[in-house]
């Protein structure tokens, strides 16, 4: 397993852990002070400061993209509103190829209008449907301008509002559905996985399906911890080593299978790292990186 108890060179950071106190240029400059030289921004972020803005200040800064967040959230109510979400995913692969990003993580969907609270209809087997085909209709482009795709299951609580696809090995069937099998290769598939510890460190399957997924698919790989207890389904999520979630062992079994990236720090947190200074964020992040991850 690599070492990295002392190089930044495989620490990325997740704009979102750092949304309440930074803007995305503020950000970039934090980090590239720090020596963190890699993060994965998110679109509103991006929009916030201008996508020629954001490119220009990745540049000055010399930091570069582990990924771009993100496309997806297929299912809708009628055919407008799915081609909408293909449309809108197909922008998305246009801003990560105009900020050189490696891939665009993809959170799927789920039953339309659950987001807001009012979930349209009960019936996730369509949601998965409407999903796939999603993806097929955005893997065309994807392909045309080399941009890979990194489908991110999410941990089943978020099956209804975020996204239907919630194992690794759901992720893998449906690349295996529309890519074919793996090139035996492992050359870096145009289809693959995002792998966060958070929503998938509970599954037994867990290490098998990171060996299926081998380095072809295997684009991202998402660190923060599982708190004890969770007081909010999406805004509590822990400091790496805060947690119960064996991050090493976890990083092990991705680097056996070919995973050569980097560890990707995502904390959404409203009531804990949201509210302390940003800069302690960062240090605390290196601190942990160097000694949890
Ligand atoms: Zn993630």
């Amino acid at each position: 397993m690599r070492d990295f108890s002392d190089s930044l060179q495989w620490l990325s950071i997740n704009t979102a852990t750092l949304r309440v106190q930074w803007p995305l240029d503020r950000i970039i400059q934090e980090c590239a002070r720090r020596g963190i030289t890699t993060i994965s921004p998110w679109r509103d972020q991006v929009n916030a400061i201008g996508l020629d803005n954001a490119a220009r200040c990745l540049r000055d800064n010399g930091v570069r993209l582990s990924g771009y967040c993100r496309g997806g959230m297929f299912p809708a109510a009628d055919g407008p509103g799915r081609q909408a979400a293909i449309d809108d995913t197909r922008r998305a692969i246009d801003e990560a190829k105009v900020l050189d990003a490696p891939c665009l993580v993809l959170v799927v969907g789920g039953l339309p209008g659950a987001l807001a609270g009012n979930a349209l209809h009960k019936d996730i087997v369509r949601a998965r449907f409407e999903v796939q085909e999603g993806i097929h209709a955005v893997l065309q482009h994807a392909r045309d301008v080399n941009m890979p795709l990194a489908i991110e299951p999410l941990h089943p609580m978020y099956a209804a509002d975020r996204a239907c696809i919630n194992t690794l090995e759901q992720a893998l069937d449906v690349c295996d559905a529309l890519e074919g099998p793996l090139d035996p290769s492992g050359a870096r598939c145009m289809l693959g996985v995002a792998v966060d510890v958070y929503h998938v460190w509970w599954d037994p399957k867990l290490e098998q399906q990171i060996h299926r997924a081998g380095r072809g698919r295997l684009l991202a790989f998402h660190v923060c911890d599982w708190l004890l207890p969770t007081r909010d389904l999406l805004n509590d999520r822990g400091m790496m080593g805060d947690g119960i979630i064996d991050i090493p062992r976890i990083r092990g079994v991705m680097e056996s299978a070919g995973y050569q990236g980097h560890a990707e720090v995502e904390i959404f947190s409203s009531a804990d790292w949201w509210r302390r200074p940003g800069g302690d964020v960062l240090d605390i992040c290196v601190e942990r990186f160097h000694r949890v991850v």
